[in-house]
């Protein structure tokens, strides 16, 4: 572990005038003096024991006043400040009566631990855990280096990694959380140097791997996430998330789903659906969503939809299993809806 040194940010704009860079770019380029953010640190850290980074600052920003706030009123819809902890997120009452699958998303993340530590914002900008990009001996594409070691038919321990648009980096992103937040049509407020604040949503948060092989979301260095709105749930807004994993007492997912819908009695007006741990970034499933919109909510019709989501499906040597595993997820998600 590399010696840095330590600021306690007062405020954004402070936070925003110490840093120099993302962790990202850090793991492209190696540039001397990076000053870079911290939240939870959960992230962050793992990077720079393994050696991988190492920055000359940490701007520690999470204890910066205002962030921490969690907010719902029908017409603002829920205001998530960026460090606010998992943990908070997961007993906020409001967010258990209106917004069920991300309680059940945020519940079933990681550790009590690590909610405890993680925050909101840190979580949705945390790089992704395929472990060729973790090792310090694997110079692969998203390090600048020159092939993906995943990828490869015999030697590539590809088990957890992509089964659709696995064209390039076949990681799957980390957030588990995502996979609700983009199924409620999220939107992320970023503050950059200009002093001005951008609304993303977060289907254009993240960044698909064939477009940037630096970047997993758009976050530029100066730039940092103050808060996660949700809208307002309509009066008949229902919503379910599984997430499947190899250990039920903590894992990284090996799939999971979020199912927002507008219904009307039993059927299906729109339809929301999106899929983890399926592509290097959340997955919107347009396909699931077309074959359910219209359509009543029953075990033949979400198992179409389950269908229809894995047509553009395809796996690599060793994970052909997500495919039967994102169609009972699927299904099983578009029938508990709540
Ligand atoms: C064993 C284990 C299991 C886990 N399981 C899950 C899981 O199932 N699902 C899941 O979703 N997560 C999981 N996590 C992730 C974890 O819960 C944290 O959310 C994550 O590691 C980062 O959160 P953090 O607040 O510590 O971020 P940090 O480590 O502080 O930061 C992460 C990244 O975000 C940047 N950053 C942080 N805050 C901001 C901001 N406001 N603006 C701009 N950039 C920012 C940092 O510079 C860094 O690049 C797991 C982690 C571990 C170690």
């Amino acid at each position: 572990m590399n010696k840095f040194s330590w600021y306690e940010a007062k405020s954004v704009e402070d936070a925003i005038q110490q840093v120099n860079s993302t962790v990202s770019e850090q793991l492209y380029e190696s540039t001397q003096d990076a000053a870079i953010f911290k939240s939870g640190g959960v992230d962050v850290f793992d990077w720079i024991k393994e050696g991988l980074l190492k920055p000359q600052k940490i701007i520690n920003i999470r204890n910066i006043p205002g962030l921490d706030k969690i907010s719902f009123n029908t017409k603002d819809g829920l205001r998530i400040g960026a460090n606010v902890t998992l943990a908070e997120l997961a007993s906020n009452q409001e967010v258990k009566e209106k917004y069920m699958a991300l309680h059940q998303a945020v519940n079933h993340a990681a550790t009590p631990q690590l909610r405890n530590m993680s925050t909101l914002g840190g979580n949705i900008a945390q790089r992704n855990r395929c472990w060729y990009f973790r090792s310090a001996e694997h110079h692969c594409f998203r390090k600048a280096g020159d092939r993906c070691f995943a990828r490869h038919s015999e030697t590539g321990e590809n088990e957890n990694h992509a089964i659709i648009d696995n064209g390039s980096c076949v990681s799957v992103h980390a957030s588990s959380i995502s996979t609700a937040l983009m199924a409620f049509n999220a939107t992320v407020m970023i503050s950059g140097e200009d002093g001005k604040t951008k609304k993303i949503s977060m289907d254009d948060f993240f960044v698909r791997a064939g477009q940037d092989i630096v970047m997993e979301t758009i976050l530029k260095s100066k730039e940092i996430i103050t808060e996660i709105i949700l809208p307002a749930p309509g009066k008949n807004t229902r919503s379910a998330y599984i997430k499947q994993v190899a250990r039920e007492s903590y894992d990284w997912s090996l799939g999971d789903v979020a199912v927002v819908m507008e219904t009307s009695g039993n059927t299906c007006r729109s339809a929301s659906i999106v899929l983890g741990a399926a592509a290097p970034v959340p997955f919107r499933s347009g396909q699931a969503e077309k074959a359910m919109e219209g359509k009543d909510i029953n075990a033949q019709n979400a198992a179409a939809a389950a269908e229809a989501a894995m047509s553009v499906a395809r796996p690599l040597s060793k994970n052909g299993y997500k495919v039967p595993l994102f169609k009972s997820i699927i299904k099983q998600a578009i029938l508990d809806i709540t």
